[in-house]
C-alpha cells in the first residue's frame, strides 16, 4: 500500500523555492575564503597521507599500546582517504579544476579504495544523487542483502566490505573500455600491493597471512558505521517511482536524513555524509566544510517553507533498523504518493 506525504508547493513553485535557496547558499559560498571552500578539507586529506609512515612504523613495535595506535592511525586514515577523499573527489568538491578532480578521483577511488572510478561516479553521482530514493535507480538497494538475517547484516557483513570491494570492481572491469579497464586494474593492483609491501617491509610482518590479516583489520576498522550510515540516511524515508518523482527540492528534503555530529565520523567520512547529508544532496559540489557552513541557512529555509528536514540519531536509526529489518531491508519499499510535487 502506498504511503503518503504532503507538500506545500507545485512544480513552478518548487523551482522558485530551489532558486531562492540557491541564491542564499551562493551568497554564503561567495563570502567564504579558499581555505573554507577547499583548503580545510584538503588539509585533512593531506594529513591523512602524511601520518601513514608513522602508522606503518608503529606496527613494528612490541608494545601492544603502540601497535594498537598504529592500527587506529592506519584504519582512520584509510577511511578518510577512501570515504571522504573518494566522495569529495567524485563530486568535484576538492578543487575547481576538472583535470585535477579526475586525477584525485582516480587516486582516491582506485589506488586507495580498490574500486573503479568510472563505476563510483556513475553509481553515486549519476544514479544515487540524480535519482535519490527513486526505485530501481537511486534507491540504495545495492546495500540490501535480503539473504542475511538482521544480526549477520548489521554486525558481520561490514567485515566483508574490504574483500568484496575489489572483487566487485574486477567483475565490473568488463563493462569498461579496454584502456580504462587496464588503468583501473593497474591502479587497484598497485594500491593493494603497496599496502601489503609496506606491511611486510616497513612494519616488518613476518608472514603473508599476518600482513593480509592486518590489511583486513585496518580496512574494516570503520566498516560498521560505513555500512550503517549508508542505509540509515535514505532507507525508510519516502520512496518514489520514476514517473511520479517529485521536484529536486522535495526529493531531497523528503528522501534524505541528517545524523548528528559524530567527531570520528565527521573526520573520516566528512560532514556531507554525516550531519550535512541533506545539504550535500542539495548542493553536491560543496566541500564538507562548506556543507557545514551552509547548514544553518538550508535548515532554516526548509523549516521556514514548511518542508521536511529529517534528523535522527545514530542510536535511534540503529534500533529502528534492527527492530524493523524485515520491512526496511528485505521487503520491497512502498512508493510514496505525492500530490502536486512532480
Ligand atoms: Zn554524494
Amino acid at each position: 500500500m502506498p504511503s503518503e506525504a504532503a507538500g506545500p508547493a507545485e512544480g513552478g513553485g518548487s523551482e522558485a523555492l530551489l532558486r531562492e535557496l540557491e541564491t542564499r547558499v551562493r551568497a554564503v559560498v561567495g563570502a567564504s575564503s579558499w581555505w573554507e571552500r577547499h583548503g580545510l578539507d584538503g588539509a585533512i586529506l593531506a594529513l591523512s597521507l602524511l601520518v601513514l609512515p608513522a602508522g606503518f612504523l608503529c606496527l613494528r613495535a612490541d608494545n601492544v599500546l603502540v601497535f594498537a595506535v598504529g592500527l587506529v592511525v592506519l584504519g582512520v586514515s584509510h577511511y578518510t582517504l577512501t570515504v571522504k577523499g573518494s566522495h569529495l573527489a567524485t563530486h568535484g568538491a576538492l578543487t575547481k579544476s576538472k583535470r585535477w578532480s579526475k586525477i584525485w578521483t582516480v587516486f582516491f577511488v582506485e589506488v586507495c579504495t580498490a574500486f573503479t572510478a568510472e563505476h563510483a561516479r556513475h553509481g553515486h553521482v549519476k544514479m544515487h544523487h540524480g535519482y535519490t530514493n527513486v526505485l530501481g535507480l537511486g534507491d540504495s538497494s545495492t546495500w540490501r542483502l535480503p539473504l542475511l538475517n538482521r544480526y549477520v547484516y548489521m554486525f558481520l557483513a561490514p567485515l566483508l566490505i574490504p574483500v568484496l570491494t575489489p572483487l566487485v570492481a574486477l567483475e565490473r572491469l568488463r563493462t569498461l573500455e579496454p584502456r580504462e579497464a587496464l588503468r583501473s586494474l593497474t591502479l587497484i593492483g598497485l594500491g593493494l600491493y603497496s599496502h601489503y609491501w609496506l606491511l611486510r617491509h616497513v612494519s616488518a610482518f613476518q608472514s603473508v597471512g599476518s600482513a593480509l590479516l592486518c590489511m583486513l583489520v585496518t580496512r574494516s576498522l570503520l566498516a560498521h558505521p560505513y555500512l550503517h550510515v549508508n542505509i540509515f540516511q535514505h532507507i525508510g524515508l519516502p520512496m518514489f517511482s520514476l514517473k511520479t518523482k517529485p521536484r529536486r527540492i522535495h526529493m531531497m528534503s523528503l528522501g534524505v536524513l541528517n545524523l548528528p555530529r559524530l567527531p570520528v565520523l565527521d573526520w573520516a567520512f566528512g560532514h556531507s555524509i554525516i550531519s550535512c547529508h541533506v545539504e550535500h544532496h542539495l548542493f553536491p559540489t560543496l566541500s564538507d566544510n562548506m556543507c557545514l557552513k551552509v547548514k544553518p541557512v538550508v535548515s532554516q529555509f526548509l523549516k521556514e517553507k514548511q518542508l521536511p528536514y529529517n534528523e535522527d540519531s545514530y542510536g535511534a536509526r540503529f534500533r529502528l533498523f534492527l527492530s524493523r529489518y524485515e520491512e526496511l531491508m528485505v521487503q520491497a519499499p512502498p512508493i510514496t504518493e505525492l500530490v502536486g510535487l512532480q
